[in-house]
């Protein structure tokens, strides 16, 4: 027997739609370029997991990478070398702007307004288009 599949809850629905303007959002802000060596990219890559929702869908968290710098350069990407993929966003953005990041990612997300986010990136991305 087949179970049926689990009807996605409304605010399920809403996270994905976010997700989706966030990743629309990031890549359109880097001009669709590989932030690393500036070929086209169009993968769009939390700095900090997915799963800190308070930085899930914050700007700053993304970073536009092609495929390879994203998920198969053994040398350097951001899934397959996290090492040397750290140490150059610390030199790009400087272990300070790091360090902040990491501590919004870690706050809890109890209360975030999906709705408002909503309406945050609606506007951000019709200004960059
Ligand atoms: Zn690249």
């Amino acid at each position: 027997m087949k179970l049926p599949k689990k009807k996605k809850s409304e605010r399920q629905l809403l996270e994905k739609e976010l997700d989706k303007l966030w990743s629309k959002c990031v890549l359109t802000r880097d001009k669709y370029k590989c932030q690393y060596c500036r070929q086209e990219g169009n993968n769009p890559h939390h700095i900090f997991s997915r799963s800190n929702k308070n930085t899930r869908w914050d700007l700053e968290n993304g970073i536009t990478l092609c495929v390879s710098h994203h998920t198969f350069n053994s040398n350097f990407s951001a899934h397959l070398a996290p090492r040397n993929w750290w140490i150059w966003l610390e030199e790009k953005r400087g272990k300070k702007w790091v360090d902040q990041l990491e501590q919004r990612a870690n706050i809890s997300a109890k209360g975030l307004d999906l709705q408002a986010i909503k309406i945050y990136l609606t506007q951000i991305l019709n200004k960059l288009i």
